[in-house]
């Protein structure tokens, strides 16, 4: 079992068997970003606190990437071992839309609107063999 590093800190609660998006919200206006950040984008104010944005969301929009991203794009992949996948935006409770990879990876499997589950999944193994984790969106398969 390799440890398992988030590729970014603050991005979802990790370790957890049920992982959480992590955002922030606006403490004076209520407004709600992804990824986390110190100032709120909307009224300027600077205080924002961390609040979990839960795990499922709907497919608010999406496409197919079908070539590797340029760099800093980073991953195990390679040109021979890449596979197109889907990546869009799910609207999360209370609005947030995240930019996020996309498990279900054919245009049939893709429809706006969709529930889609927020999963832990590994990107690409460091140095020490640990693996870096990110997030994506499945979709869901069970209520
Ligand atoms: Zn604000």
């Amino acid at each position: 079992m390799h440890t398992q590093i988030p590729i970014k800190e603050g991005l979802f609660t990790w370790p957890s068997s049920k992982p959480q998006l992590l955002g922030s919200r606006c403490s004076r206006c209520a407004e709600a970003t992804f990824p986390a950040q110190p100032d709120c984008r909307n009224c300027g104010s600077r205080e924002t606190h961390i609040v979990e944005l839960g795990d499922r969301g709907t497919l608010w929009t999406w496409t197919i990437q079908t070539f590797m991203p340029k760099q800093p794009y980073h991953s195990s992949e390679t040109e021979a071992t890449f596979a197109p996948y889907g990546v869009g935006y799910v609207e999360m409770p209370g609005g947030v839309r995240v930019e996020a990879r996309l498990q279900p990876n054919t245009a049939q499997q893709l429809k706006i609107g969709m529930p889609m589950q927020l999963a832990i999944i590994p990107f690409r193994s460091d140095e020490q063999g640990n693996d870096i984790m990110t997030f994506c969106f499945t979709a869901v398969t069970e209520e």
